[in-house]
Parts: structure tokens; sequence; C-alpha cells
């Protein structure tokens, strides 16, 4: 009877399959996966790398598709700067980035874990891949692991931790040039060391940090260190989509005896034959129902798939499906949950929208000088110094000229006619100059008109100080 019941047993929540009793590591050797859908992401897999490796690359109008230059706050999505004055606007489209990650995972469970997270796609597409093919299936790799040392086990380890040591590199490089930029990663390796000790040193950590993490800790980042997926328990419901065993079909479970009527002896399709269990790279038994561990990768699908195709039951004993589809036989449903995170998305996305439609192009700063009073300019006119500072954040160089709109004046540049370069700042001083007549109070608001050519393109707020007669 107790094999009946396994389902119903929760103890396994009570301890991470990778750890045991005495807090020891256990290591997984996963059984090399194979299937339908072990082969569509390997194809998925191989369009994101591609992408992950083009998009720092990738040009609008001069400007990376992506970067996260999180040293000087300078960031660009999609080819959109944000500067550190739109940062209300990088907010909003991170905020709407993590709704919509959230109103996907409540739907579709946990599929970016399994076929777009870069973490997934680097340890089971390359890493794992490349131990496959030195050290063999599973099975070679246990037996490696518990040979003593020999000349064949010191190469083969030699070897394999040569090219993860090797592909770590190259995604550090790689993770560099998506807080810098090419242009800059590419100074820092092929100029003189001496000028880029920092960036060289940050290079040699993260290859260090990423080897860690692909060598050594692997599947405990999904388990034990990702926010993502320790979120999972408010997330799903029971309508979400996650890679599930229907247990309803499944069980009973029980060794599949030759000759046997396991509908009538009330067996269910599962044959506890493990492979499942076997080829999960987190070391979890699905059958125990969705659990945080799962990055719902699709193997123990693929695997339970072809146990089904030998035994002649149909595919699908492990698929994806909601906790209510199983139990209920029932397809998708519009939970409260999801209507409102919908209209929550909606929101931000249009909220978004609008935001960056009517970002101005420009943005100036117009402060009187600190510490400074006016100056009598004679004739009854009085002079105040001012500093400025605009933001293009245009890909044009514009030439601008400034105009008192508020009052009759005249502006004094101190130097040359202000350009605006593109995607930067600019900086300058400038007098203001009023007639006495104008000047009625201590500080008297005044404004300014930022023009190119004609087209006044930004106006700013400030004041003037001067005597009140
Ligand atoms: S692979 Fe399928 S049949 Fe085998 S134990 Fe897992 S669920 Fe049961
Ligand atoms: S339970 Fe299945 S889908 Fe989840 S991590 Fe293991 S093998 Fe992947």
């Amino acid at each position: 009877m107790e094999e009946h019941n396994n389902h119903l047993d929760e103890s396994f929540r009570d301890h991470i399959s990778t750890v045991d009793a005495d807090g020891k590591r256990v290591w997984v050797y996963p059984k090399k996966p194979k299937g339908f859908f072990t082969t569509a992401r390997n194809y998925v897999s191989y369009v994101f790398l591609l992408l992950f490796i083009a998009i720092p690359f990738i040009r609008i109008k001069g400007d990376p598709l992506i970067l996260l230059n999180v040293i000087e706050r300078k960031f660009i999505l999609f080819g959109i700067i944000f500067w550190p004055q739109d940062f209300h606007l990088f907010l909003l489209a991170m905020i709407a980035f993590i709704v919509f990650i959230v109103l996907f995972t409540v739907v579709y469970g946990r599929v970016f874990c399994g076929w777009a997270c870069p973490q997934t796609i680097f340890m089971e597409m390359v890493f794992r891949k490349i131990e496959y093919w030195i050290e063999g299936d599973y099975r070679s790799q246990m037996a490696l692991d518990k040979a003593p040392l020999s000349v064949n086990k010191f190469f083969k380890k030699l070897a394999k931790h040569t090219i993860f040591l090797s592909f770590s590199f190259f995604i550090s490089n790689l993770f560099l040039t998506y807080i810098i930029g090419t242009d800059e990663w590419w100074k820092v390796v092929s100029d003189n060391p001496v000028n880029h000790i920092g960036g060289l040193v940050s290079i040699v950590v993260f290859t260090f940090v990423f080897y860690g993490v692909f060598a050594r800790f692997r599947e405990q980042v999904c388990t034990t260190v990702c926010p993502y997926g320790r979120l999972q328990g408010v997330m799903l419901d029971k309508n979400s989509i996650n890679v599930a065993y229907d247990y309803v079909r499944g069980e009973i479970r029980g060794f599949l005896k030759r000759g046997e009527d396991r509908e009538a002896e009330g067996k269910g399709d599962c044959i506890d034959c493990h492979q499942c269990v076997v080829v999960c790279p987190t070391g979890i038994d699905i059958r125990n129902g969705v659990q945080m561990e799962c990055i719902n990768c699709t193997m123990c699908m693929d695997e339970c798939d072809s146990i089904m195709l030998k035994i002649n039951k149909p595919k699908g004993l492990i698929r994806y499906v909601s906790e209510e589809g199983i139990r209920n036989r029932t397809g998708f449903i519009w939970t409260k949950k999801v209507i409102s995170y919908t209209i929550i998305l909606v929101v931000l996305v249009v909220a978004l929208v609008v935001l960056l439609a009517t970002r101005p192009d420009v943005e100036t700063t117009i402060l009187r000088t600190p510490g400074m009073l006016y100056q009598s300019q004679g004739n009854d006119k009085y002079s105040n110094l001012y500093n400025f500072k605009i933001i293009n954040k245009t890909r044009d160089t514009i030439p601008i000229r400034f105009e008192i709109t508020s009052h009759a004046g005249e502006i004094k540049l101190v130097g040359q006619i202000p350009v605006i370069v593109p995607n930067a700042l600019s900086e300058g001083a400038l007098f203001i100059v009023l007639d006495q007549k104008d000047i009625t109070k201590i500080k008297t608001p005044i404004t300014i008109g930022v023009f190119e050519g004609n087209e006044m393109i930004d106006e700013v707020s400030t004041s003037f100080v001067g005597p009140v007669k």
C-alpha cells in the first residue's frame, strides 16, 4: 500500500534534493536527454546564444541595442537611451518587465527558466554538452568520478576544465560588453593594460565567477539563489501551466510486470522506472508535484514519453498542464489574478509608451551661480550669472540659442555660442541682464527658452536677484 501513496508524501519538501542529511552536496549526474522537447530547446537555445552574443554588437544609429552601464548610470534598451534624468522611465520599463514576467509565470509557469534563461542555456546547452562530450553520459561520469586518479582521468578532467575556463573567459568578456559597450571593451583588451587595470581585473574576476557557477555551483543557482525561482510560491496557482506529472493517470504507480493487467490491478501508467528522476538536472522527482527546484526544462517529459512509447501507452504522462487541468481535465482558465495582472500590465505599458513618446529631446537646467549676487551694468540695468546644463537625448548635434521669454532682457553668453553634442551633457555659463523696472521682487521669476533656429525646444524657469525700488 505504501507505493500507492507516494504522491501524497510531502516529506520531500523538508529538504533540498541536492543536499544530504549531513548538509553535504549531492552531486547531480543527469542522464543525457533526448526527444522532441530537447530538440526544440536545442534550436531555441542556439537562437538565444546567437542573440546573447550579437546584442552588444547590434547598433541603432551608432548605439548598442542594449547597454546596462551601471557605472555611469547610462542605460540603453532597444536603442532608447535612458539618462539619470529619465530614471522614472527606466524604473517604469523595469516594473513593466517584471509585471510581464509575473503575468507570464502565473499563466505559463516557469517556461522562461527552461527555454530562455541564460543560466539554463549556458549550463545545459554549452557546459553540460561539453561534459557529455568529454566524460560520456551519466553512468560514465559517475564511474570516472569514483575511479582512482589515472592518466585517462587526469587528461579528461584537464580537458574539461580547460574548456570550461575558456568558455567562462568568453562569457566574462561578453558580460563586460553589456556593461561598458563593445568600443570600451575593445580598448580594455587591446590597449596598454596599465590604462585598464579595473577592466582587466573585472574580466578575470568574472571569468572565475562564471567558471564557479558552471563547473561547480550549477543547479544550486536555480534552487537556492535565483530570486525568480524563490518567488514561484506566490506566483503560481492551480491554473498555472507547468511541467507536471499527471497523477490521475499515473497513479497508482508500480513496476511493470510481464503479462499483467494493470487496469484490473488498479495500477496507473507510471511504471516507477525513475527515468524522469535520473534525467532531471536539479535532481528532483516531478511525481512529487510542482516544486520550486523545477526549472521546467522538459527533460523528464521527453524521458517519460520515450518510456510510454516503449510500453505502448500514450505520451504525455508528464506534460505541460496545470494542477486544475490534471484534476478536472480542464483547459486554461482566466482567473481574477490573471485578469488583474493583465490590466496592470496594459496600464504600465501604455504609461511607458506615452512617457517615451512625450519625452523631450533636450532637457535643460539653468541655475544662478552659487555665491554670486547681482552686478550693476549701469543705466539702471542689472545682471545675474547662471550655469546651464543641457542634455541632448537625440543622435544629432543641435546648435542652440537662449532667449528670455518672460521679460524684455538680454542674454550674454560666457564663451562661444553653445552647440549641444548628441547623447551628451553640455555645460556653460551665461549672464542675464534685466532693466530695473522689470525687477519686481528680490527674486523675480523669469523663464528662458532654448531655441533651435526659430523653434523653442525647451523652456526653463529660474529666478533673477536684483534690487527692488
Ligand atoms: S519516467 Fe514516467 S513512467 Fe517512469 S517513473 Fe517517471 S513518470 Fe513514471
Ligand atoms: S522536474 Fe522535469 S522539468 Fe523540472 S527540472 Fe527536473 S527534468 Fe526539468
